[in-house]
């Protein structure tokens, strides 16, 4: 892992004058540029990459953001934005010769229009308080991270951010109308409309995702869904995980879609349940968690055929939740999972893979494999329904070498995600931690388009550089590195 160092020093004279000029219109308490001022911004949820920000600036208003970038791009300072910094995969990671650029401040709710089903929001709000605001509406905003209680919904946008109700009601992309952003150089974009269609090229969802390399999102607005009129989750318990992963298979291929659908293997289970005592089957190889939302007609009907496939599949032990307590006690695990592996390990490293949920079974034993290879144990929790694959590996950075061994063994399940037809990401995005990986996702061309299409919104490359789309350069570096022409490209994966 190329874990970045503490910034060695800092260029005095450029820091004085990025203050003084950002000073002239943001108060005092909104820059901070003293060592102990800034070290709290020095890395997001992927902790091994750290570095200090020359300057952190705490805008409060759209206008103070967008005198920040026009600042920025006169002085060709680089800006890297940060909603809550709870990202993992490195993207708010600052650069140490930039302004980390702070939206945490913009936290207000502008509007919420019931009769829409619409909320404006200021992109500091947390993903959770959406819905809490909107609760007195009975509605709610569907993309619910596990991390909803603390990740901003800016943050969501620019990682176009998933969690357990996105695979029946899509990820934010799919949840979200329009945007205001502004470029490095303060020009404001308004995209998307109120309409299913609008004229043009589509930059809702190429804004979406985009990491923060194209614009600063200042506002978003989102859709908002009725609560569902009843709940009911079942937990399924499976004596093999490949059993689990085709019981996946088959409630999609029967047509059901799921509220959610989840996975937890032995190694999971066994480290929650001490921590939430929700009542696992601690013997279990695998559990699943699959949720009905609906009328209460609609989810009666959808949990017994669930239930008929989970047993045709070969379920050990299959129970229904019968009331809210019951349906929160089965999710408790499975929303401290991460937390959790804190508790059986010093370290642990999330990986984030999307393969084809019928690549699963075998996705799941060539995992076991890799966690064999490198003596280092995983654990697999995930959205098992949108084949999003989240393995923990768990690991000791005050071992030497566990840590190279741990990126190794990450990679490699990235590079499995890509063999099997997936993806290197499914939510958590690229970042500094998955650039390398970019290079076998994408042809050169692909590559280059992108860079084509980064070079449109910010022609100096100032917003967030180095981070989620590699330099052709370096990947003809990684390529000399890994892949051999004309050979298997990835010789010791596990072959299926
Ligand atoms: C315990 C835990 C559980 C998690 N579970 C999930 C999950 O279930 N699903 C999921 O998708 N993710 C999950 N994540 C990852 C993370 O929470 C999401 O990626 C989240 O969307 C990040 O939001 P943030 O506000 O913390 O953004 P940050 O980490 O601050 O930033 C993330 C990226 O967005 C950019 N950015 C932030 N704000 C803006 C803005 N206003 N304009 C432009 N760019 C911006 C940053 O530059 C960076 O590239 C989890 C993380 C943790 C720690």
């Amino acid at each position: 892992m190329n874990t970045v160092a503490d910034k060695p020093h800092i260029d005095g004279a450029r820091q004085r004058a990025v203050v003084s000029a950002l000073a002239a219109f943001l108060p005092a308490h909104a820059l901070l540029f003293e060592r102990e001022d800034v070290q709290p911004y020095e890395c997001d949820g992927l902790s091994a990459f750290r570095q200090l920000p020359m300057v952190v600036a705490l805008p409060e208003t759209e206008a103070e953001v967008q005198r920040i970038l026009t600042t920025c791009h006169a002085l060709r300072v680089p800006v890297v934005a940060r909603g809550a910094g709870t990202g993992l995969s490195g993207g708010a990671l600052p650069s140490g010769d930039g302004v980390l650029l702070s939206l945490a401040r913009c936290m207000r709710i502008l509007e919420i229009d019931p009769a829409s089903r619409v909320a404006r929001v200021q992109p500091g709000v947390r993903n959770l308080a959406i819905s809490e605001a909107a609760a007195q509406y009975g509605l709610y905003y569907a993309p619910d991270p596990s991390s909803q209680i603390a990740c901003t919904i800016g943050g969501n946008v620019a990682e176009n951010s998933g969690g357990i109700h996105c695979l029946k009601y899509g990820l934010t992309v799919h949840n979200i109308l329009k945007l205001r952003a502004f470029t490095i150089e303060g020009e404001l974009l308004e995209i998307g409309g109120d309409g299913l269609d609008a004229a043009g090229y589509d930059l809702l969802p190429l804004l979406t995702g985009s990491e923060g390399l194209l614009a600063v999102i200042t506002e978003v607005t989102v859709k908002l869904l009725p609560n569902p009129e009843r709940t009911q989750c079942i937990l399924a318990a499976f004596d093999d995980v490949a059993k689990a992963g085709r019981a996946v298979a088959n409630i999609i291929a029967a047509g059901i879609i799921p509220a959610g659908l989840e996975m937890m293997d032995k190694i999971t289970i066994g480290a929650v349940e001490p921590f939430v005592q929700a009542g696992y089957p601690l013997d279990a190889a695998a559990i699943l968690l699959c949720e009905s939302d609906g009328n209460k007609a609609e989810v009666a009907e959808e949990i017994e055929r669930m239930k008929a496939v989970l047993q045709a599949s070969g379920a050990s032990e299959i129970r229904v939740s019968a009331n809210e307590a019951e349906r929160d006690r089965f999710w408790a695990g499975r929303k401290a999972a991460f937390p959790a592996a804190g508790r059986v390990s010093p370290d642990y490293y999330c990986m984030d893979g999307t393969i084809p949920k019928k690549a699963l079974p075998h996705a799941l034993d060539a995992i076991a494999a890799l966690s064999e290879k490198y003596g280092l144990r995983c654990m697999n929790v995930f959205h098992a329904g949108d084949g999003n694959l989240h393995p923990l590996i768990l690991y000791d950075a005050n071992q030497p070498g566990e840590l190279e061994k741990t990126a190794q063994f990450g990679m490699e399940i990235l590079l499995l995600s890509i063999e099997v037809g997936g993806t290197i990401t499914g939510e958590h995005g690229v970042g500094v931690e998955k650039i390398d990986s970019m290079c076998v996702q994408f042809k050169p061309l692909e590559l280059a388009m992108f860079h084509g299409i980064k070079a449109c919104f910010d022609q100096h490359a100032l917003l967030n550089p180095g981070k989620a789309v590699p330099t052709l350069h370096r990947c003809a570096e990684f390529g000399r590195m890994h892949v051999h022409a004309g050979q298997q490209k990835f010789p010791d994966l596990p072959r299926f």
